[in-house]
């Protein structure tokens, strides 16, 4: 690997800014590095050889811990929610697909009628190991159990672009399930390879408070009193909504722990450096992207159990013709939804994206290094918050990158 190129992605993994989103390794040649769970819990870019391949021109107009930037900023751009096309709140027609689904199984609905619908060949996301019940790998889902069997949100980390270029090799068209980050990272991509727009006709993804460590899993088997090693299967959510993280041992004996405690308690405590400054929680690259659509009880996210319900938003024109087939089709269904009515079910996210813009200029400071965020309305989400609360929070920022190391 040239040093350059290893010096761009030491520094940025050094620097706590990778989200471990795989593209490094598909753009540099095989062999040369590998995503790996480092010390941390975490999926970085491991060096593996010393093979030399030009410069880093690519990557580091791609690498998500360099920039995210939309390009061009349209003048209906909504500086909380990004770019909107339709806002609605909905679920999978489907009753086992809903009750599998992280939410209301919107996600998995979309992906099942693209496959049905000949729209796409093959559906690339994340789903559990074959081998290991605890790790993410990328799986192409080519029927509705596949896709059934990838349901439910995995909240430990993912590397879903870390084999992108085998998947744009196979000359397939297929649709794009990932974070955020990784789909802001592909669409980036398709600058560089125009076999993305060609092969993949839809980008789909989730709201997201960010990735945490896998030894954020580990505490929460502790907790449940379960070994690692006696582990048949985990799941985190699915299964109702919000429904409970599950672990069930080799002798089939159940744990279960609810929502509010395994993610609120345990869970995002173990978030990456990364994802605390985040400008883009909410899936601004993506055709369409779901949410928890929460109900509130005084003010705040109510996570009694309830039959799953997805919030919707389509962002592009593709995004919303896709909806409207699979409404047209009864694969989903939906109502419209007031823009203003996004922020009584997701509050954190209107929190972030207000402050992100100092906790940015904290990392510079603390760093000397941060990525560079364009076009995603930071200057105006800022505006709109309190200049107490955000002093506060890029000073605790400050702190935490001064502090802590991914
Ligand atoms: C790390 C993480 C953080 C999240 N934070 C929030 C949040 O702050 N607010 C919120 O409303 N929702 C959040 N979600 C999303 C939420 O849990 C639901 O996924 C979302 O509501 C969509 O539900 P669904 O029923 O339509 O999805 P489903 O039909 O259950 O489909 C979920 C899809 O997500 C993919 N997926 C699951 N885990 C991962 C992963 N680790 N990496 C990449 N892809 C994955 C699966 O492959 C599947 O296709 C988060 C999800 C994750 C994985």
């Amino acid at each position: 690997m040239s040093s350059k190129t290893s010096n761009l992605i030491e520094s940025v993994v050094n620097n706590g800014l990778c989200t471990g989103c795989g593209i490094c390794e598909s753009i540099v040649p095989k062999g040369a590095l590998e995503m790996a769970l480092n010390a941390e819990g975490f999926l970085r870019p491991k060096i593996q050889t010393a093979t030399d391949f030009g410069d880093d021109a690519t990557i580091r107009d791609v690498c998500p811990g360099v920039r995210v930037d939309h390009g061009v900023l349209k003048t209906d751009y909504h500086a909380i929610w990004g770019p909107l096309v339709a806002v609605r709140t909905g679920h999978a027609a489907d009753n086992e697909i809903r009750q599998r689904g992280s939410s209301g199984g919107v996600i998995s609905a979309l992906a099942v009628y693209l496959l049905e619908h000949s729209l796409v060949d093959f559906v690339a996301h994340i789903a559990v190991s074959q081998d290991d019940p605890l790790r993410n790998e990328l799986q192409l889902s080519r029927t509705r159990d596949d896709v059934l069997r990838a349901a439910g949100s995995r909240y430990a980390p993912s590397a879903p672009l870390n084999a992108l270029r085998e998947l744009l090799d196979r000359g397939e068209r297929f649709a794009f399930i990932g974070k955020p980050c990784d789909i802001a990272t592909l669409r980036r991509y398709a600058r560089h390879d125009a076999r993305v727009d060609k092969l993949i006709p839809y980008m789909l993804s989730f709201m997201c408070a960010g990735i945490p460590s896998i030894k954020g899993t580990y505490e929460l088997l502790e907790k449940l009193g379960v070994g690692r090693s006696q582990l048949k299967s985990f799941h985190y959510r699915g299964d109702g909504w919000p429904g409970m993280a599950k672990a069930i041992t080799q002798e089939d004996q159940v744990f279960e722990m609810d929502y509010n405690s395994s993610w609120g308690n345990v869970l995002n405590r173990h978030l990456q450096f990364r994802c605390k400054i985040c400008p883009d929680g909410t899936g601004e690259f993506a055709d369409v992207v779901c949410a928890d659509a929460w109900y509130g009880k005084d003010g705040y996210p109510d996570f009694t159990e309830r039959e799953g319900r997805s919030l919707v938003l389509s962002r592009t024109p593709q995004g919303e013709s896709l909806i409207q087939a699979a409404l047209k089709s009864e694969a989903i269904r939906a109502e419209t939804l007031p823009v203003d009515d996004i922020a009584l079910m997701q509050p954190y996210q209107v929190n972030r994206k207000k402050m992100v813009l100092g906790r940015l200029l904290a990392t510079w400071l603390a760093r000397g290094q941060a990525p560079r965020y364009k076009r995603l309305g930071l200057l105006r989400a800022s505006l709109t918050a309190n200049p107490i609360d955000w002093l506060r929070s890029a000073c605790g920022t400050f702190l935490r990158a001064k502090g802590e190391k991914q």
